[in-house]
């Protein structure tokens, strides 16, 4: 049974879980407990020592043994064929050394996540010409660093999907800062980021390439940002927020990797987590599901709304900082319809927990409808829609909207709300209202509901009207440096809003009106 898709190196996974062989057992404990593996690598300094076993420890110290973790450990049987080892190997798992450090934990996990059959019999996987290249230079960077390269996530997703994507990700089993640097330089690409997470990213041509070691993570508390260690593919597989987003595909093989059946979901249409605690752990997740169940047309699987209701009831929303809300918002502004993942969040409750008073769904699709024609940016349909949605200033700070910006907003929506008689009576010019109505924030014209939607569009034209004279023009008709120039500019400007006078009738208009100007 020589088979060489069946050889240990093709199951290259990522630095293993690892504890040192003088650590207590409860160090041993906590980290199995952490990170809800079932086995930990044993190391004296880097050299490879041998297992140990989840069972083992807890049953040690459950029978209350002084004994140490050297007195645990277990050994591997190794040779070069994994799964004739793994069939035979009770711990079902096998350790991949390197000189003599163990470079690799590989288990049946792993042997089932890894595609068997070449995923081209099976799925015709696009790639576009640049996205081809991009995956070659970094197949050739990894080999030359001796690691392995995987995209993972969106970009898995989408290939699959057949929609485009210039955003990849890549993981890498190890050295993620020695292969940013040479896969930048074997694509002419800029190295623009590093991060804390030691994560990288580059920039070439409309790609963004992000760059990171595959890690494990946990969270000290609901809606904290989670700590994160260098760690197995199939951990790395697990922090990630729906099973669709967990895809791996590796660069060497060609060949999918698919831990908790993203593939299946995929092909389902269906949005899974990962586990139930996964929006208590990081109500973001909350959001985004809210972007790709609606981009996609995708259903939450009965899990999903399981865990949506436990972080509802949970209100672990309350915890999440503005900010992390507020990018949550942009990026859902950034979909082609915002509205629907709106529509959405409004739907299921969430919005519920973010503010007082939630509009139903018609209010929220003319709000949208508004903001595209208005040409909004992102930044400002949330402006707009915070707004909108407050009904106390207070209220536009779980956006993320403070300082001066929440003052002018704020006192824009009282001023609108205090001249809405104004604005919709009809016998009182429009030029009148345009002059009031361009002093307001953009953003809250939209949000004034009361305001017909022709009117606001209508108004928006004005904004752009001139006088069709200059000063330097008025000047030249004789009119002499004042405050008259800046009246009449101004008189010019509302006639012509108002339709009263037409192009090439300014001077006539202003010889008129202003007649006592041009006679003293
Ligand atoms: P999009 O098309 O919306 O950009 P994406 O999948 O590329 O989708 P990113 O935000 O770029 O989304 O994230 C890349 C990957 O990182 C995701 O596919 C997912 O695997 C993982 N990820 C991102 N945010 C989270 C999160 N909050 N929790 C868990 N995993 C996450």
């Amino acid at each position: 049974m020589k088979n060489t898709t069946h050889a240990a190196e093709n199951f290259l996974t990522g630095t293993p879980l690892t504890i040192d062989i003088k650590s207590s057992f409860e160090q041993a404990q906590e980290l199995f407990s952490l990170a809800g593996e079932e086995l930990l690598v044993l190391t004296d300094g880097a050299a490879f020592k041998g297992v140990l076993r989840r069972r083992v420890l807890e049953e040690a110290m459950r029978f209350g043994l002084k004994l140490d973790l050297a007195d645990l450990l277990e050994k591997i049987p190794a040779g070069e064929d994994f799964v004739r080892e793994a069939l035979k190997n009770p711990f079902s798992a096998y350790v991949l050394l390197k000189k003599d450090s163990a470079k690799s934990l590989i288990t049946l996990k792993d042997a089932f996540a890894f595609a068997w059959e070449d995923l081209s019999e099976n799925f015709s996987l696009e790639f576009p010409e640049e996205l081809s290249e991009i995956c070659t230079k970094a197949s050739e960077a990894a080999k030359a660093l001796g690691l392995r390269v995987f995209l993972v996530g969106g970009i898995v997703r989408d290939l699959i999907l057949k929609r485009p994507s210039f955003d990849i990700d890549l993981v890498v089993t190890e050295k993620a800062r020695y292969f940013a640097e040479n896969l930048a330089q074997k694509l002419g690409a800029r190295l623009v980021k590093t991060s804390l997470f030691g994560t990288f990213k580059l920039a070439w041509r409309d790609y963004d390439i992000d760059i990171a070691q595959a890690r494990w993570e946990y969270y000290e508390a609901p809606a904290r940002l989670p700590k994160t260690f260098p760690g197995p593919l199939r951990q790395d597989a697990f922090r990630r927020d729906f099973t669709i987003n967990s895809l791996f595909l590796c660069l060497k093989t060609r060949r999918l990797i698919d831990y908790y059946g993203g593939l299946k979901d995929l092909c389902a249409k269906k949005l899974r987590v990962l586990h139930i605690l996964s929006f208590v752990e990081d109500p973001t997740r909350i959001f985004r599901a809210a972007r790709y169940a609606t981009r996609f047309n995708f259903a939450f699987s009965s899990d999903t709304f399981r865990a949506l209701s436990l972080a509802l009831k949970l209100k672990v929303l309350s915890l999440l900082s503005s900010a992390r809300l507020r990018n949550e918002f942009l990026r859902i502004m950034e979909e082609e319809n915002p509205s629907l993942a709106i529509i959405f969040l409004a739907e299921n409750r969430v919005l519920n927990e973010l503010f007082e008073k939630v509009p139903d769904k018609f209010e929220i699709k003319r709000f949208f409808a508004l903001a595209t024609k208005m040409r909004l940016s992102p930044a400002e349909k949330i402006e707009a829609f915070a707004l909108f949605l407050a009904l106390r200033e207070k209220d536009l700070e779980r956006l993320d909207i403070s300082g001066h910006k929440k003052k002018a907003l704020w006192q824009a929506k009282l001023s609108l709300k205090e001249k809405a008689a104004f604005l919709k009576d009809p016998k009182i010019p429009l030029s009148e209202k345009v002059f009031f109505l361009e002093k307001m924030p953009r953003e809250a014209l939209l949000a004034a509901s009361f305001l017909d939607e022709a009117f606001i569009l209508k108004c928006l034209k004005c904004f752009e009207i001139k006088p069709g004279l200059s000063g330097e023009d008025l000047q030249k008709l004789g009119v002499k440096q004042g405050p008259e120039i800046g009246k009449m500019l101004k008189a010019l400007r509302a006639a012509k809003i108002d339709g009263t006078i037409k192009p090439g009738e300014e001077e006539a208009f202003l010889r008129k009106e202003f007649a006592d100007v041009f006679s003293s």
